[in-house]
């Protein structure tokens, strides 16, 4: 499986100061510590392989000896067994019961060498680690991170085992600021979770998380959005991310060098079996009677019209409505701060935004479901630099409105971003005279009202014919050649 590597900042949810920092000195008192746990497991490993070592060598010469002799015996009851006289019988015997003496010999010395090592681990090899390294770090760190430590810090070490052997690189050692390693898991105190507007991450000692995104270009939000739901829903479907080797780091950053904390996330995605097929379009015409409009170049059969503007129009209002009573509401209460007042309008706003967000995820999920169905290795979507304007060069207002409030560029990175994830290729093109054009024959026709397009073109197929002009457009995106470099 593939596994990608995230960033993400995380920021501690204020709850009191006092509780502020505690938390943050847990923090440090994990992070002061932590490497020095790792440095002693890793000696623990060094120790363990050398006693094994030397138990080895010290019962070396015994093995030998019981070795040499079995394979003595084996040369000569070969020779008996050409010869096959019937005197022989008799040293045969006495072959075989040597050798069955020299077998009971060797099992003692295992059971012996299995009994000195039960003795010197006290338990198993990868659990004496442990149990030293909880001995003496118990008290600054929780012990499902020292499980996860003890399990990292032994698999580097036998993985480099024969690089140190051969002297191709040196023991590892683990400084401070090193990775604290943790596991994300939905049944167990340590999970990530959606709360209104935010993701967050519940840790140890109670700590919360608030995931901070920023601009986020590299699309994480919708990564661990879609880790989240997948933990959600049964496993096994082979589809499902996995959370494996999560740490979290303390940096020192900027020009103040104060700490910050960052969430390493690191996601098992499923690997992809389907070879797609390049040539095969599917065109994604963005709209204002429907949010979205999908044809592909070779199947002229296939139309799919995704989301309700309808929809989209009814909770704009409501959610504008309910502007309008916060503000009739502040402007009638008198007294606070400005700053207080304007702190519910905040959050309805990021109510807002939040469902033009989910609504975004819903549609460039179907967007995939739909490439995926059809075999499509290539998107194309219109490029939205030039997307909406007019003869005369300006955009009009209905599409403003679309770009700015519905935020296409949003949808379109969303599209992009599970398209990559997937395999398929995303292409922008040039949006001119996309829902001006003949899908059929090329030509100039007219976009008779909104949803209507009529080629006049008397050479084409479909001359007079009432198409779905978004159908029509799409189709035009599928199967345009005018790619732009960039969106
Ligand atoms: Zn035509």
């Amino acid at each position: 499986m593939p596994i990608i590597t995230r960033k993400i900042e995380l920021k501690i949810v204020r709850l009191t100061d006092e509780e502020y920092d505690q938390q943050w000195k847990y923090l440090y008192q994990i992070n002061n510590t932590i490497y020095q746990a790792a440095n002693r497991i890793s000696t623990h490993c060094l120790f363990n392989d050398e006693y094994e070592m030397r138990l080895r060598l010290s019962y070396k010469s015994r093995y030998d000896k019981i070795n040499k002799g079995l394979e003595n015996i084996k040369t000569e009851l070969e020779k008996l067994n050409t010869k096959k006289k019937t005197s022989d019988k008799e040293k045969r015997d006495r072959l075989i019961n040597e050798q069955r003496q020299l077998v009971d010999e060797r099992n003692e010395l295992d059971e012996d060498v299995k009994n000195k090592k039960k003795d010197f681990f006290q338990c198993s090899k990868q659990n004496s680690t442990y149990q030293l390294a909880s001995k003496e770090f118990l008290k600054y760190i929780p012990a499902e991170i020292l499980t996860d430590l003890n399990r990292y810090v032994q698999n580097n070490h036998n993985n480099n085992k024969k690089k140190v052997k051969s002297g191709e690189r040196a023991l590892s050692t683990y400084k401070k600021g090193m990775g604290i390693p943790f596991s994300i898991k939905p049944q167990s105190g340590l999970r990530l979770f959606v709360k209104e507007e935010g993701i967050y991450l519940k840790w140890f000692k109670g700590i919360l998380f608030r995931l901070e995104f920023g601009k986020d270009t590299s699309n994480n939000r919708c990564i661990v959005e879609r880790l989240i739901e997948s933990d959600k829903q049964q496993k096994g479907k082979g589809e499902d991310y996995v959370a494996n080797n999560s740490s979290i780091k303390l940096i020192k950053k900027g020009n103040d060098k104060s700490t910050r904390i960052f969430l390493l996330l690191s996601i098992d995605i499923p690997a992809k079996k389907q070879v797609l097929d390049k040539e095969v379009v599917l065109g994604v015409d963005l709209g204002i009677k429907c949010p979205l409009y999908l044809a592909i170049n070779k199947n002229d059969n296939f139309k799919m019209q995704i989301g309700d503007i309808e929809h989209f129009h009814n909770q704009r209002t409501m959610f504008q409505k309910r502007f309008k009573s916060l503000q009739k509401l502040m402007c009638t209460q008198g007294g606070h701060g400005r700053k207080k007042k304007l702190e519910p309008l905040e959050k309805l706003k990021e109510k807002e935004r939040n469902w033009v967000h989910t609504q975004n995820h819903v549609y460039s999920r179907e967007v995939i479901k739909q490439a995926l169905k059809h075999n499509a290795g290539t998107i194309h979507m219109e490029s939205l630099k030039d997307f909406g304007k007019g003869k005369e060069g300006y955009v009009k207002d209905e599409y403003k409105y679309l770009l700015r409030y519905w935020s296409y560029y949003e949808l379109q990175s969303m599209i992009e971003y599970k398209a990559k994830l997937e395999g398929i290729e995303v292409k922008y093109i040039d949006p001119a005279y996309t829902s001006q054009t003949c899908s059929y024959c090329g030509e100039r026709g007219e976009r008779k009202k909104q949803e209507e397009f009529v080629c006049t073109n008397p050479q084409c197929k479909r001359r007079g014919e009432k198409i779905n002009a978004d159908f029509n457009a799409a189709r035009n995106i599928a199967m345009s050649k005018k790619i732009v470099k960039d969106n």
